[in-house]
């Protein structure tokens, strides 16, 4: 049986993106797929958010990170996302997962924090990423920026099958 990998829609070429773009890649679309059962996830849509939507971002607020509505930081959707990557983790037996860059729900480790003014002050993984890592802390996670060649997505497969093993 193949390797289930989660992986952001955007990248698998759906229009999912809050400008209703996607983020197709085709080192996934074609060269990781022959590979593992790949299992798209939008986290956003997964949570009601439409498409179009209006940009969220993580924002520091006191001593904590929400994940609110650029320009509006009444709409909060933090419990939302933790509450869906919960369910996702549950509902699904992962093997690993590919997500996008810098994204406020799926970037791992380089997603900007920004003050409440608008200012970027450090970077965080996005809520859905954490959130899967938090709770999964053994699954081979990846960002997308890191499959650049077929030896990258090689790699990765080989970190898959160890965790299938181990
Ligand atoms: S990065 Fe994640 S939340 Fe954003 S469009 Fe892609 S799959 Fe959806």
């Amino acid at each position: 049986m193949l390797p289930v990998v989660g992986v952001s829609a955007c990248l698998l070429g759906q229009h999912v993106r809050y400008d209703g773009r996607h983020k197709y890649t085709g080192l996934i679309v074609e060269e990781l797929s022959k590979h593992c059962q790949l299992l798209a996830v939008c986290p956003e849509v997964e949570i009601g958010l439409g498409i179009p939507r209006p940009k969220i971002q993580l924002t520091q607020v006191g001593a904590t990170i929400k994940v609110l509505q650029q320009n509006q930081a009444d709409v909060d959707v933090t419990s939302e996302l933790v509450d869906f990557a919960a369910r996702f983790v549950k509902q699904h037996t992962l093997n690993g997962m590919v997500l996008q860059d810098k994204s406020p729900s799926c970037g791992i480790g380089n997603t900007p924090i920004y003050s409440e003014s608008g200012k970027v002050v450090s970077d965080s993984s996005g809520l859905f990423a954490a959130t899967v890592i938090d709770l999964l802390p053994e699954l081979p996670v990846i960002r997308a920026s890191q499959l650049q060649s077929k030896e990258d997505v090689a790699m990765f497969v080989f970190k898959l099958s160890a965790n299938l093993k181990g």
